[in-house]
């Protein structure tokens, strides 16, 4: 079982990338983000609580993210192995991420994060806010402080796994189909 966390910058490609790779892999791609967008709009209880969050760009609190990922990844017990997108976001995310695996006895094999400056993040989001309805790509401001939240509080889950020496960052700026080559190539190597 090999499980993989697709790390960077929001608007870095990691959802269309881990749609890509779920396939070749065989393995079920995760997106909390997706998950909160699906309860969001079926106005669950769950999805009322992360809204004011996510529409600010603001990080939903761990408590409520670290239940819904657990509860998505027991819903998959044919699973050969997981693509986290969007997941850990913090060290406490991390931790519990690692203390649930090792209650499965498996644990994080690679995190690979996809490298782009902000400028390039800034300009891709406002481009999908044209098209994505989603209302955190649609405001320059907000996209702004995703990056400084990615920054403050993402960012060191890149270097946590780097103790652990399983994180290793990819160049994201190219043709969709060179990034997934790299990608490829880095997930064969796990
Ligand atoms: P994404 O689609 O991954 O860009 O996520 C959209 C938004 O959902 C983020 O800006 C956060 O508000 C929220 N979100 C997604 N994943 C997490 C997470 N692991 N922890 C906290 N908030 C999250």
């Amino acid at each position: 079982m090999k499980h993989l966390i697709l790390f960077g910058p929001p608007g870095s490609g990691k959802g269309t990338q881990a749609k890509q790779l779920e396939e070749k892999f065989e393995m079920v791609h995760i997106s909390t983000g997706d998950l909160f967008r699906y309860e969001i709009g079926n106005e669950t209880p769950l999805g009322l609580k992360a809204k004011s969050f996510i529409d600010a760009g603001e990080l939903v609190p761990d408590e409520v993210t670290i239940g819904m990922l657990q509860n998505k990844v027991n819903m998959h017990p044919e699973a050969k192995g997981f693509i986290f997108d969007g997941f850990p976001r913090t060290i406490p995310q991390a931790e519990a991420l690692d203390l649930f695996l090792e209650g499965r006895g498996e644990c994080i094999n690679g995190l690979i994060a996809l490298k782009v400056d902000d400028e390039e993040i800034v300009q891709r989001l406002l481009e999908r806010g044209k098209t994505s309805g989603r209302a955190d790509d649609s405001n320059e401001a907000v996209i702004r402080n995703r990056i400084d939240v990615y920054k403050e509080q993402t960012s060191p889950v890149y270097d946590f796994y780097d103790e652990k020496n399983v994180s290793q960052e990819i160049e994201g700026v190219g043709s969709i189909e060179a990034i997934f080559e790299r990608l490829s190539t880095a997930i064969e190597a796990l």
